[in-house]
């Protein structure tokens, strides 16, 4: 869409709920940078794990917070982490960090540390070139960019969505996470006021991308 406005669209949705793959299609077809949180809550847990410290004492969790040093490395239309001089890799998807994830994500202070920096992957993009920001997590549409051009939620049968993990060779308790993710009292997963709602249970990734797509596409040509 040359000389259309700088937008960003926020994906919302439970694990596996195809939140990853739609934002990747998206960011193809618009030019947007793709910000995936998920990854980054994911490598501040691991990073916790290494130093030791554990979601019960937050004592250990403030420590380890304290002098974490948070920076973005743009790879082709992704936004990557990097802690403290380190691009983090497979560990973040391990069985370790799918186990600790949710816990270390309920607690308010460690989300305050994460929150300027997924505001200014905006400002990247823009620097970057792109045409906008796809971001995709559960609190996007609702926290950290509740006026987003788009706001999509995304959701799925949960036997569906533990098929889809094994298939992707994990070993990951969905249902257990979203329990966690959608209780939590700061910033719960949960199905944003005016946020379109999508249930991609008997759908191809393909699929679920054109509708988010013809949204966009539909919305931006109007005058
Ligand atoms: O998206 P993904 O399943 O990789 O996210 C891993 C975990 O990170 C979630 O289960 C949730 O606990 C946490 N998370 C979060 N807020 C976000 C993105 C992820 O709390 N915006």
């Amino acid at each position: 869409m040359p000389g259309s406005p700088f937008i960003i669209v926020a994906i919302d949705g439970g694990a596996a709920s195809g939140k990853s793959s739609t934002a990747r299609a998206l960011s193809e077809r618009f030019n947007l940078l793709h910000s995936d949180t998920g990854s980054y809550y994911r490598a501040v847990t691991a990073e916790m794990l290494r130093r030791g410290a554990v979601p019960q004492d937050l004592g250990s969790v403030k420590r380890a917070l304290a002098d974490l040093r948070l920076a973005t490395r743009i790879e082709g239309r992704s936004a990557r982490i990097e802690i403290s001089g380190h691009l983090p890799g497979d560990e973040i998807r391990s069985r370790e960090v799918n186990d600790a994830v949710s816990h270390f994500s309920a607690i308010p202070e460690l989300r305050s540390s994460l929150l300027a920096y997924q505001r200014g992957q905006a400002e990247a993009a823009r620097k970057g070139g792109f045409s906008g920001l796809v971001m995709e997590g559960r609190d996007i549409g609702s926290v950290i960019f509740p006026d987003a051009d788009f706001r999509f939620f995304l959701h799925a049968d949960p036997a569906e969505r533990e098929r889809r993990r094994v298939r992707q060779g994990q070993v990951d308790r969905v249902a257990e996470r979203d329990r966690l993710d959608s209780s939590r009292k700061t910033a719960p997963l949960s199905l944003s006021e005016g946020a379109v709602s999508i249930d991609t249970t008997h759908m191809t990734i393909a699929e679920v991308a054109e509708l988010m797509a013809g949204i966009i596409a539909g919305q931006a040509a109007k005058p």
